[in-house]
């Protein structure tokens, strides 16, 4: 069901479905969304310092009524704050903002030339310091992995990437996958950009199923974990209803070939941090 969950390295069990939080920009609609989520059953919540919502999603979480460690929080240390001591400030900003006395998972937000692999070696330490559960890394390809598993006592545990059935990102979440490292997917929906899909269109009708559902549930079966936005009840509500119904093998084949290497979002090979 909607609280399945993937364990991880170190045996952390982390919920394979989320809400993303990122351009929830109205504190109102902020808090209003994450409630939603909440009691519909939803039980992992993916922010950043970057969103500039934290304060909402921790002031959602108090007033929700499920206990704080119910609840898997993953946030992330912006590009301009990397660095070891600028990581573990950034850190202590942001657990300021959501108002709580621990992170589940603290990602490397993107990996920023020069400075990640410290970046880094300061989530270890705050792992070590048991002041998150789980350590992380987003946007890191292959080779920023092999860096940073130089220098790491404590590989990273999660990659957070951009994967939807236009960007399968296959080879990535094979080596991810040699090093125990759990992938999850940024714009599972491809911002709404993969919804439009014949191939997938025609499998909603198949499966009696939205186009959102079928791209939901195609990430779960290939193992990926996923965080939709949306701040639409429905939507919310709908984005959770993938857990009564699984796509055959076959279905599963034509989906990985929709693969066209598609992004819809910077590209960690050649991205500018000044976004
Ligand atoms: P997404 O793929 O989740 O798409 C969200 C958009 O799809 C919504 O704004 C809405 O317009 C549409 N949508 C949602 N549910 C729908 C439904 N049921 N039917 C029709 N349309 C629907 O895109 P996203 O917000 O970019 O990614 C999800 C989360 O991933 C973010 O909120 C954020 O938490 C995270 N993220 C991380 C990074 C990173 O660098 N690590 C980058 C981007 C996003």
């Amino acid at each position: 069901d909607l609280q399945t969950t993937k364990r991880l390295a170190n045996g952390i069990e982390m919920p394979i479905f989320g809400l993303g939080v990122y351009k929830m920009t109205d504190p109102q609609e902020t808090i209003e969304a994450i409630t939603t989520a909440l009691q519909v059953g939803y039980r992992a919540i993916d922010t950043a310092s970057l969103y500039h919502n934290e304060e909402q999603v921790g002031e959602a979480i108090r007033h929700s009524g499920v206990p704080r460690n119910d609840i898997f929080v993953t946030t992330k240390v912006w590009n301009t704050d990397q660095g070891f001591d600028n990581t573990l400030r950034a850190f202590e900003e942001s657990l300021k903002k959501l108002d709580m006395d621990y992170v589940d998972l603290y990602l490397t937000h993107w990996p920023v030339e020069g400075k990640y692999t410290e970046t880094y070696r300061a989530i270890e330490r705050l792992y070590e310091e048991k002041l998150i559960r789980v350590p992380g890394v987003s946007n890191h390809h292959k080779q920023h992995i092999e860096e940073v598993l130089k220098v790491a006592q404590t590989p990273p545990m999660v990659n957070q990437i951009e994967a939807h059935p236009y960007l399968s990102q296959e080879p990535l979440r094979a080596f991810c996958k040699e090093h125990n490292i759990a992938v999850t997917a940024w714009s599972p929906l491809g911002r709404g950009g993969v919804l439009i899909d014949e191939t997938i269109l025609k499998m909603g009708d198949k499966y009696g199923k939205s186009p959102a559902q079928i791209v939901l549930r195609w990430h779960i079966q290939n193992d990926i974990l996923v965080i939709p936005k949306s701040v639409t009840p429905s939507r919310i509500e709908e984005n959770a209803r993938i857990f009564d119904f699984e796509l055959t093998e076959e279905d599963m084949r034509s989906l990985n070939n929709l693969n066209r290497n598609q992004r819809f979002g910077k590209d960690p090979e050649n991205f500018h941090f000044d976004f």
